[in-house]
């Protein structure tokens, strides 16, 4: 199809050209014929004034020596007619006695005062295709001037002119030849140049749909060369980038699933265990069984949990989790969580401590902010040891409400920080399982605070502590 166009736009171009420098040539070499054409028919008509007295003398001789001599001076044929056309003298001593016919010659005996015409001798040997096209010299060219030789008023004879035009013709068909030369040449040069230019601007479309390919069948991991820094680089950057997002999504997902699947077979395999050593128990024992029953209610609670929080994600995930907005005092909602966890607190040994005086609004889901907060004070009571403490916090940065809640705990090592907002990480996963956690609970919390147009950051130290910091926006009064 682009090669069709090509050449089309090709055939168009050329013809244009062509037509343009075909009209051009033609101007030109109509001018200078009409220029040569009034010095010619001006020298015929000077020679058939001289010729008329001499005529009228029927003085042969002299006749034949004015026209040997006219015909030497200008460079032409001259031949001296008659009043019936008949050759009287000519100059090349060819034609004597011969009747001439020719309409120019016909017409000024006739009573015209001039009268031209150009005449074409074919050469023998010429190229039919050549010259069809005007590209070979193959006719002579000549032009014939006929004058009235007058006198006493009336037409006695005619004199004709005959001079080769041929030197003008062949510096026409050489000019011709030359623009048709350049023609092709530029042509041929634009030929290149469209095709160089189009492989230049096709080739990164090319390799764009190529890119496109690869993702369309799964594969998010090729990658288009960039070049340069043209509008093509940056559609390339840019698909790269998408194609760099897909692939890590395509990672993520795979490994959520995968980690899910693990997640839930822990609790079932458990679950299978208890439920095959109470089959196969040699002799009913109600006290193992009891509590082989309440651990395998506890792997159920789990696997509750497991699902809710992996709904939970899902849920938000596909952009389906709706928050219920209104003005939500944070200090009383904090003040709310510490008291519902200080029992846990307690039974920990861990002194839980809140202070915060001032009442701060946000525009939020009250129902999900006190789950964040919840969350991060639970985790903070499972991973303290006995005798330590968890402080929390709520003061404001400018229109900014900053919660803090910092314990004296076990502390997150640098290399696991960046990743305890992950989906299922867990530093210790011993210790997570045995305090109940799913390794969900940050990772939902990142995204609710997300949600409300907030951040969370951890900072910690190994042994000594951490310290989570929920910054949200204030309502706006
Ligand atoms: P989990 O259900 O395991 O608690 P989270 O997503 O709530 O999962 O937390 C992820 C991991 O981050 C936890 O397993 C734990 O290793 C670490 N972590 C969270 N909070 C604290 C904290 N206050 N002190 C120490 N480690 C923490």
């Amino acid at each position: 199809m682009r090669w069709r166009l090509l050449l089309l736009y090709m055939l168009m171009v050329g013809v244009a050209f062509y037509v343009v420098a075909a009209s051009l040539i033609n101007l030109v070499g109509n001018y200078m014929l009409d220029q040569r054409a009034q010095d010619e028919r001006a020298i015929s008509e000077r020679i058939a004034i001289t010729m008329a007295d001499k005529l009228n003398a029927q003085d042969g001789q002299a006749i034949y020596g004015a026209a040997v001599d006219a015909s030497r001076e200008h460079g032409g044929r001259v031949l001296v007619l008659d009043a019936y056309g008949t050759v009287q003298a000519d100059s090349y001593s060819l034609l004597n006695g011969t009747q001439l016919k020719h309409p120019e010659v016909v017409a000024v005996l006739g009573g015209k005062a001039s009268a031209n015409g150009l005449y074409k001798e074919e050469l023998p040997g010429g190229n039919w295709l050549l010259s069809t096209f005007g590209f070979a010299d193959d006719a002579s060219v000549y032009g014939l001037y006929v004058s009235a030789i007058v006198s006493g008023g009336r037409t006695t004879g005619a004199l004709v002119y005959s001079v080769s035009e041929q030197e003008l013709y062949s510096r026409l068909l050489y000019i011709r030849r030359q623009i048709v030369y350049w023609l092709l040449g530029v042509a041929l040069a634009t030929l290149i140049t469209v095709i160089f230019m189009s492989r230049i601007v096709t080739r990164p479309i090319k390799a764009l749909s190529e890119g496109i390919e690869h993702m369309s069948v799964g594969d998010f991991s090729h990658r288009v060369i960039i070049r340069g820094h043209s509008e093509y680089a940056q559609l390339a950057a840019a698909f790269n980038m998408m194609s760099e997002k897909l692939e890590n999504l395509d990672r993520s997902r795979g490994q959520f699933v995968s980690n899910a699947s693990h997640e839930l077979k822990t609790p079932l395999a458990t679950m299978k265990i208890l439920i095959e050593s109470l089959i196969y128990q040699d002799a009913f024992d109600p006290a193992m069984t009891r509590e082989f029953l309440t651990d395998i209610d506890k792997e159920i609670d789990r696997l509750n949990r497991i699902v809710s929080d992996l709904l939970t994600l899902v849920n938000i995930d596909s952009g389906g989790m709706k928050l219920s907005l209104s003005d939500v005092d944070l200090h009383e909602l904090l003040l709310e969580q510490v008291k519902r966890l200080a029992p846990l607190a307690r039974e920990n040994g861990i002194e839980l401590e809140c202070s915060a005086k001032e009442a701060l609004e946000t525009s939020g889901d009250a129902v999900k902010l006190q789950q964040v907060i919840y969350n991060v004070i639970d985790n903070a009571i499972k991973y303290t040891p006995r005798g330590g403490s968890v402080q929390a916090s709520l003061i404001r940065s400018g229109r900014r409400a900053i919660i803090r809640v910092t314990d004296t705990g076990i502390g997150i090592p640098q290399a696991d920080l960046p990743h305890v907002f992950d989906r299922f990480y867990r530093v210790d996963k011993a210790r997570s399982r045995a305090t109940g956690g799913t390794g969900l609970g940050l990772s939902i919390v990142k995204q609710i605070v997300a949600l409300h147009g907030g951040t969370i950051t951890a900072e910690s130290e190994e042994g000594k502590g951490s310290t989570f910091t929920i910054d949200l926006p204030l309502a706006q009064k």
